[in-house]
């Protein structure tokens, strides 16, 4: 086992049906005890995925999605910017899904995911994903109405059957070679508390705050039930979750980047081969180079 599988395991649900939010501890950092040796570790996790997503990307065949689900300031950004700063941007995609625009709207609630999908080849990056459409939709009732889904299809089976619907969605991505892989980053009331008092005091980090999450705060434990039965519903063998201890920020990174990882080195990448006419090719080019006038 590499190190990357060993440290992602505790936090890797492929099986929800016995999933329970309070086994998971936010502030756990494993078997690692400083913040250094953590650095140590995510530079390496970082130099691993520079090298396997050159060969993904080389080969064209599979694609990845990584979906980034939390509370505010969990550290969602900050994982888009630590773990993936050693990749190449060519082969690497971001989208951030944000409150959804009228014409998004007017269309069914995959239809914005489907256009974001990264290619094969690439490293695709949802953060927020369609998981909003059983969390804050869920949390707010309001937010469900302004999909303007036909009365009659919406029962108190509705939550039931769009885990159903995700569950489809991502078995046919998996079944198409795009693997999917889920991030809840799991962050205590207090320590959001403290990040909050943080962006507050920090003039730099002022931007970043808005008088939203201190609303969406009120409605902690309503987000934790839809998180926790979030997990219980979609955590697949194909499409696990990965509950991501999010207090120490320096810990929640490292387990992004190992289960980046291990994700990546189970595909078994290899550059492609050249066929007995490439090569030839390649021969010729040489001698044409190293002709005297070339
Ligand atoms: P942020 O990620 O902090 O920039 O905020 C984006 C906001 O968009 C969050 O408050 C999300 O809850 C909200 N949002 C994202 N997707 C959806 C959705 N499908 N329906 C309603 N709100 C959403
Ligand atoms: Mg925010």
């Amino acid at each position: 086992m590499s190190w990357a599988t060993k440290l992602v395991k505790p936090y890797r649900v492929e099986d929800g049906k016995q999933f329970r939010l309070k086994d998971f501890d936010p502030a756990d950092t494993g078997r690692l005890h400083s913040k250094g040796h953590a650095e140590e570790l995510l530079a390496r996790g970082v130099a691993s995925m520079a090298e396997l997503q050159d060969k993904l990307y080389a080969q064209d065949r599979w694609g990845v999605l990584l979906i980034l689900q939390a509370m505010d300031a969990a550290g969602k950004d900050g994982v888009v910017k630590h773990v993936m700063s050693g990749v190449n941007p060519q082969g690497c995609q971001v989208y951030p899904f944000k409150v959804p625009s009228e014409e998004e709207l007017n269309h069914d609630y995959l239809w914005r995911s489907m256009r974001r999908l990264p290619e094969r080849g690439h490293i695709g990056i949802f953060n927020r994903s369609y998981y909003e459409e059983v969390l804050v939709v869920r949390v707010h009732a309001g937010t469900l109405k302004q999909e303007r889904i036909p009365s009659s299809l919406v029962t108190k089976d509705i939550w039931k059957e769009r885990f159903e619907d995700i569950n489809a969605f991502e078995r046919y991505l998996a079944r198409n070679g795009i693997l999917v892989r889920k991030f809840f980053l799991n962050l205590s009331r207090k320590e959001q508390k403290r990040r909050f008092l943080d962006r507050l005091d920090e003039p730099e980090k002022h931007w970043k705050f808005s008088a939203a999450d201190i609303r969406e705060r009120e409605f902690w434990d309503s987000y934790m039930g839809a998180y926790e039965e979030m997990i219980v519903h979609t955590a697949t063998k194909h499409a696990p979750w990965y509950v991501v201890p999010a207090d120490n920020k320096w810990f929640s990174r490292v387990v992004v980047a190992a289960a980046i990882v291990d994700t990546l080195e189970d595909l078994k990448l290899a550059y492609p081969k050249v066929d007995a006419g490439k090569r030839k090719e390649l021969q010729a080019a040489r001698a044409a180079l190293e002709k005297k006038n070339s």
